[in-house]
Parts: C-alpha cells; structure tokens; sequence
C-alpha cells in the first residue's frame, strides 16, 4: 500500500483530529502567482503520471471531495483534471439517492461508480453523506428503509466502521483511495452565496435550501469532524484543505495527487521477448529504426519525456488544424448558404425556368477551399 503524501493539511490517523483548528486560510499564502505555477506543474505530472497509470492498468485512484455547499468542488476538479486523458478519468457527482438507491445499502451506489484498474475516479460527494448530511437530518434515515431495530444510537459509528472497512477492502484490492474535504469559511461561504446570488450567470447554482444547511453549520462540523477521525487511515488518508483562497486549495490538491500517483511507481509495461519479436518484425516491414533505448527496450526517461512533450505539442497542433478546419467549415457553408439565398433570389426574379437546377457540387467546394486569407488567424 502507498504511503500516504506527507502534508501539513493531512488529518492524522489517531483521531486527534480538531476541526476548529483546522485553518480556512493557507497558513503561508505563497501568492496567486506561484499557486498558479505550481498548479499548472503539478497537472502537467498529472497528465504523465496518468498516463502511465492507465499503461500499468493494475491500480485504480479513487479522489473523494466532500464540502460544504460553495466550498469550490467543481471548480477544483475542474482545474486539478485539467490535461488529463477525459478516457482516463471518471467523475460522478452523488445527490439525493433515488428510489432505487435507497432500496439498498448506503455503500451499493458508490460501489458501482468506483475507477476501473488505470483509472482516476472522482466522487464529487461520496458515501460520507450517509454519515454527513443524513446525521444532520436523521429524519432521512425514515427513507433509508432500514429495519427499525437496525437504527440505534450505534448507527453512525457502524456506518463509519463500514467506511474504514469498506475503503480498507478497495486498498488491498489496488484502489488507491484518497480523501478531499475542503474547508470553507462560515463568513466565505456568505460572500459566495451573495455573488451567487447577484450574479445571473451564477443563480442557477443557488437553492433555498443551501441557506437552510447553512444554518445547521455547528452540526455538520460535529458530523465532519467524527468522520474525519474516523475514517483518515493510512490506507485512505483525508486531507483538510484550507478553502477560503481558491488558488491555494487547487494546488494543494493537485499537488496532493499527483504526488499520491508518484508513490505508486507506476511505469509503462515492460515488454515480454515475444512482443519484442512482434515489433522487430513489424519494424523491419515498415522500414523502420528503433530510436536510442534502454536495454529492456524501453525508451529512456529523457527521451520518453521529450517524446510524450513532442506528443502534446502534436496533440495542441492538431486541436488547432482541427478548429482552423472547423472555421473554414462554417464559413464554407455560410458562403454556401449566401450562395443558395443569392441563386433563389435570382431564381425568384428570373422566374420559373431555372428553378430546381442544382449547382455542381464542384463549384461550391471551391467556395472557400484554399482560401488561407479568409480564415481567422489562429
Ligand atoms: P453545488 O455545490 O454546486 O451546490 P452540490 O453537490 O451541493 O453542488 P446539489 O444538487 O446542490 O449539489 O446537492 C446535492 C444534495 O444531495 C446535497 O445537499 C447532499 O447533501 C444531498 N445528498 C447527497 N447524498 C445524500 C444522501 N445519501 N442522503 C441525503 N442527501 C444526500
Ligand atoms: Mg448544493
């Protein structure tokens, strides 16, 4: 099993965990500028490292993000997956269960959206809530279906048992689980409320409902802070984010990441002497030279990172050729169009007789083909 990623934000494994300690702020604030930058680093390795991840296809990641309402979830996943493979990677946001959901264990619907083997899955919320939300409102157990007898004042410390044994299992079974909460500010999350709330582009993210969780803050810090006693564990460590300064907790958490999927040791498969054989024939069908490698066969590190840069930088050029195309597209079919308009004008004035002629489809093509000049730069 990983290590867990040394940080001043990781929640300790003894349960001495204190919430109210927990800093909202960074402690040492490096600055917007070096967040950036080092944000922008850290998926620059997530990027690699995922891709070795999924080469390597024997460990999953598992990144659990749990919060207050505002804390800034999507946004962080947003910019910490940023650059990596989407075919890599799998987000599931978890609400209010369904009736099918609740027609099962708490476990069941998060079990079934869990990363497959080189893969990192994302839970935006996750099986906490069932320790989080529903101990704030234990009146949402009535819609559990639990058999009364089963519903006692154990209950939350036996879900939280079923947590650590549950994320135990997923650990020694090559899930590698690791545990967000971002920690906002009672007063941050006011300002991000009223900017929700004044700004139109944001009012969808607003519910009536946020103000009333809102108000039953002391409770959820109660629940939080239990479960985070509860169930950080070496083998599926909890980190409390400081949340306030949003460029601040996006690095950490990409930097926390990528530095979990660095403690796997994760590498491109070695190849065995029979695909070796496979590729020197292939090689030599195709007239083509290995480039300098290592005696496995497998590129050297250098090179390998030159190669995969070369591989970005192909990538970026053939998303450019890609939009440029799709411009020319457009306008191709905007001159189309205009064409078509200028011909049924024509035709409405020149009468009857040269209605339904079609024009060559050669000559429409030519329309805007090579025309570099009408393209925008870019
Ligand atoms: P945002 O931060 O953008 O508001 P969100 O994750 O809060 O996103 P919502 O649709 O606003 O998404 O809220 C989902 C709601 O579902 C939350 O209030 C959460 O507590 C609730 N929920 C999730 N799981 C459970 C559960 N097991 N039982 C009861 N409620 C749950
Ligand atoms: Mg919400």
């Amino acid at each position: 099993m990983p290590k867990p990623v040394s940080s001043p934000h990781l929640v300790p494994f003894d349960g001495s965990f204190k919430l109210r300690k927990a800093p909202t702020r960074p402690r040492e604030d490096p600055g917007k500028e070096e967040c950036r930058a080092r944000l922008a680093a850290a998926t620059e390795r997530l990027y690699d490292l995922q891709r070795r991840l999924y080469a390597d296809d024997r460990y999953s990641v598992l990144a659990v993000f749990q919060a207050m309402d505002a804390a800034g979830k999507d946004s962080t996943i947003r910019h910490v997956l940023t650059g990596v493979n989407p075919a890599g990677c799998q987000v599931y946001g978890f609400k209010r269960p369904s009736p099918e959901e609740y027609d099962h264990d708490f476990l069941w619907r998060t079990a079934k959206r869990l990363p497959e083997r080189g893969r990192i899955g994302v839970f935006n919320r996750s099986y906490y809530e069932s320790v989080l939300v529903v101990r704030v409102h234990p009146e949402f157990l009535d819609g559990e279906k639990l058999p009364k007898r089963l519903v006692t004042k154990r209950i939350w410390d036996e879900r939280l048992e079923s947590i650590r044994e549950h994320e135990r299992h997923l650990a020694r079974n090559g899930t590698v689980v690791v545990k967000f909460w971002l920690n906002v500010s009672q007063a941050e999350q006011l300002n991000r409320f009223r900017d929700r709330l004044g700004d139109p582009a944001k009012n969808w993210k607003f519910s009536a409902g946020d103000l009333a969780e809102r108000a039953l803050w002391p409770k959820y810090m109660e629940a939080y802070e239990a479960a985070l006693n509860g169930t950080s564990r070496e083998w599926a460590p909890w980190y409390a984010i400081p949340a306030d300064d949003k460029p601040y907790m996006r690095m950490v958490v990409a930097e926390v990441l990528a530095d979990t999927l660095e403690g796997l040791g994760v590498d491109y498969p070695p190849l065995t002497a029979e695909q070796k054989a496979e590729l020197e024939e292939a090689r030599r069908d195709l007239g083509v030279t290995l480039e300098a490698a290592d005696p496995d066969g497998a590129p050297a590190d250098e090179e390998r990172e030159a190669k995969d840069k070369k591989e970005k930088k192909k990538d970026k050029k053939d998303k450019k050729r890609g939009d440029k195309a799709k411009h020319k597209d457009k306008k191709r079919k905007g001159d189309k169009d205009k064409h078509k308009d200028k011909k049924r004008k024509g035709e409405e004035t020149a009468g009857e007789e040269t209605a339904g002629e079609e024009q060559p489809a050669g000559e429409e093509r030519s329309a805007g083909e090579g025309d570099e000049a009408a393209a925008p730069p870019g």
